[in-house]
């Protein structure tokens, strides 16, 4: 079987990719969203992807995503309305956030969207008025202490309100149809998928002694991407999934909702040294994409990015910051790296997920361009240089 493989640029690529189109400049490979999308059906075939468009919306994942037969996990009425606009129909996408907007739910009468998750009392009333006869998955907690970020501080009922949330939900009317689980984000083991799927196998037995044939089972997203100082086997993972959803929920149709997964590995920044420092005897980078910018994912995603210089010279600590006048603009402090200089240029790879999309425009610097690497590269004539393995 394949393994994961990331989009990672050559220095070659990088430089005549940052003179042509300027930096800060995200270059973003369509054929690694692909791929990754190819290896999830290949060792979990029995599974239905709904991509989760948070981790990264830009419109050409969103087009490769529909062009593989890909739905999508929605959150609010802007993610509802930018796939209607795009050709996508209601029935293509879950509206996975437990807690809904009326703004939220008016998009789904609009656009057609009848599937959605809920894990309170009041949501079923919401849900009900809405989208009378909704298909709803109730969201169960499971507790992930290990997961990178651990959602179920927010989200899910606990296992012994489950029955009384689902009966609730069938006497309003609705559709209740399964249960949804959301284990973390970057898990890099099945054991919490294995722990969940547990639980949802008492929820469904006891449901089903209460005349509620339960038929879907939502594993959520979680999948992880290479980190520095991270090992992990997904492929390994995938398939002890796999082989468990088979042994425990032949007879369920199984969904699921990746986001950071098939984004995170398919983008590379390309930043600049635009000033350097030296204060209190440390050593102070500034580059042209920051906190406020690419590297939201530092603060918002808790994310060490690794940041290559393609210079020689002995390792020392160096302070990274942003662009911004903002003293919260910095994104590094003691990390280690190469000697830089004013004009040097950094690779940042496996940088696709949970960065461009949570960028703003704070201070007046623009969010970093996107080019998509199989149009650019016939430009300038490039080869595309790809690791197959995980490099951490
Ligand atoms: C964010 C989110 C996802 C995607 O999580 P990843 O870790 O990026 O795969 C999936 N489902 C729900 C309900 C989410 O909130």
């Amino acid at each position: 079987m394949k393994e994961q493989s990331f989009f990672q640029l050559s220095q070659d690529a990088v430089n005549q990719l940052a003179e042509r189109y300027g930096t800060p400049l995200l270059v973003l490979s369509l054929e690694q969203v692909e791929k990754n999308y190819d290896l999830l059906r290949t060792h979990i075939p029995q599974m239905k992807i709904h991509y989760a468009m948070k981790a990264n919306p830009d419109l050409r994942i969103l087009e490769t995503m529909i062009n593989k037969g890909s739905e999508f996990d929605v959150a609010s009425d802007g993610e509802i309305n930018l796939l209607s606009s795009i050709g996508v129909s209601g029935d293509r996408m879950i509206y996975a956030n437990p807690i809904k907007t009326e703004s939220g739910l008016q998009a789904c009468v609009e656009a057609g969207v009848t599937r959605m998750t809920f894990d309170s009392e009041t949501e079923i009333a919401k849900i009900a008025r809405f989208v009378p006869h909704a298909t709803v998955l109730l969201r169960l907690r499971i507790d992930n202490p290990a997961a990178h970020v651990d959602l179920n501080k927010k989200f899910g009922a606990p296992r012994e309100k489950a029955m009384e949330l689902m009966l609730k939900a069938r006497e309003a009317g609705l559709d209740m149809a399964g249960i949804a689980v959301h284990v973390g984000s970057q898990v890099t083991t099945a054991d919490p998928y294995l722990h969940a799927f547990d639980v949802v196998r008492s929820v469904m037995d006891e449901a089903s002694r209460h005349g509620l044939d339960l038929r879907i089972l939502d594993i959520g997203g979680g999948f992880p991407i290479p980190e520095t100082g991270v090992h992990y086997n997904l492929t390994a993972m995938l398939d002890q999934i796999a082989a468990r959803l088979s042994e425990d929920f032949a007879d369920k149709e199984i969904w699921s909702e990746p986001g950071r997964y098939m984004a995170g590995t398919a983008q590379n920044l390309i930043t600049k040294v635009i000033g350097v420092n030296e204060r209190n005897g440390q050593v102070w980078y500034f580059l042209d994409d920051g906190i406020y910018g690419t590297f939201s994912g530092v603060i918002f995603d808790q994310w060490d990015f690794k940041l290559l210089s393609f210079k020689e010279g002995r390792k020392i600590r160096a302070t990274f910051a942003g662009p911004s006048c903002d003293s919260l603009d910095i994104m590094f402090r003691g990390k280690l790296t190469e000697p830089l200089d004013v004009g040097d240029l950094l690779l940042v790879p496996v940088c696709g997920a949970y960065t461009s999309a949570s960028a703003t425009t704070f201070n007046g610097f623009k969010k970093a361009r996107t080019v998509v690497w199989e149009e650019v590269r016939k430009e300038l004539g490039l080869e595309q240089q790809e690791l197959l393995s995980m490099a951490v």
